[in-house]
């Protein structure tokens, strides 16, 4: 088993100056490729649970497809529950074994936020979880205005203030990337990332990371991100190579071969998109097992 905390694992990644990839994933293919195309490339992973996919697949029916996973690996694995503003959600997620979650009150202003975020820090203290915060808002890339705008990035006192005042084990920030598919190339602002990092113990989570060039996140996992989330690239993908198989394979391998198919690809894809983070993966490096959940 190489189920570790959230914050273990991403404090592994801190000291060697880089980042954890993070995938949203709904069902077998995509969960079953996060983890053996980590293991794969031997690199750490945590995957993610978002809300709106839990239409597709239950909290617990997640948990159980992670877990058989990471017993059958040698690299730290993560579970995480991703945006969730819904504090009674949260608590539910929880309850079920959510090791790590996300309160996300990045759209609320910067009290509201510390008060919302601090109740559920308090609340995932009492089930020995992580929570993740987010300060100034990451958009959507549809909207040029949500990553071009310095207006809605991170504030760099306001990061101080926050970590401080609502104790998160990470936390999320807004310095020019966005989630879904940018309309032209993002520009990381990696003089404020280096200050907030300055600033905040915290590690720091960057979001929208469909579709930003590679120098720039190695930029970003140099001067302070630790963990880098994953989810347009990757649900298009999942969808694509399903397609492409009952478009091109199907007679080949008869009607249940999609599954292992889009597995075998998007595993490729993992693997790949791993080797962007330099953070080797020995089980147990975190020096905390998870074991006691399962
Ligand atoms: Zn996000």
């Amino acid at each position: 088993m190489s189920l570790e905390r959230v914050r273990d694992i991403l404090a592994e990644a801190d000291r060697h100056g880089t980042a954890v990839l993070a995938f949203d994933a709904m069902n077998y293919a995509m969960i079953a490729a996060a983890v053996q195309g980590a293991a794969a490339a031997k690199r750490p992973v945590i995957v993610m649970l978002y809300p709106e996919m839990a239409g597709y697949v239950s909290l617990e029916g997640f948990l159980a497809l992670v877990k058989e996973q990471a017993r059958q690996v040698r690299i730290p694995v993560g579970i995480h529950l991703d945006h969730c503003s819904d504090f009674a959600y949260i608590v539910r997620a929880l309850k079920a074994g959510f090791p790590s979650v996300m309160a996300d009150g990045s759209l609320l202003p910067l009290d509201e936020n510390i008060a919302f975020t601090a109740s559920v820090v308090r609340t995932a203290k009492a089930f020995g979880a992580d929570v993740e915060g987010e300060l100034g808002h990451v958009g959507k890339a549809a909207n040029e205005g949500d990553y071009i705008v310095s207006d809605l990035y991170t504030p760099v006192e306001e990061a101080r203030v926050f970590a401080e005042a609502t104790g998160v084990t990470a936390l999320a920030i807004a310095f020019g990337s966005a989630h879904g598919n940018y309309t032209r190339p993002p520009k990381l602002d990696i003089t404020r990332l280096k200050k907030i990092n300055q600033a905040v113990k915290t590690p720091l989570v960057l979001h929208g990371g469909s579709g930003i060039p590679k120098e720039q996140l190695t930029e970003a996992f140099h001067n302070g991100i630790n963990k880098f989330n994953v989810g347009t690239e990757f649900s298009y993908l999942n969808q694509k190579y399903t397609g492409q198989y009952f478009e091109q394979e199907m007679e080949r391998d008869g009607a249940c071969g999609h599954v292992e198919y889009a597995r075998e690809k998007l595993s490729a894809y993992i693997a790949e998109k791993c080797r962007l983070t330099t953070c080797t993966a020995e089980p147990g490096t975190t020096g905390n097992s998870l074991e006691e959940i399962l």
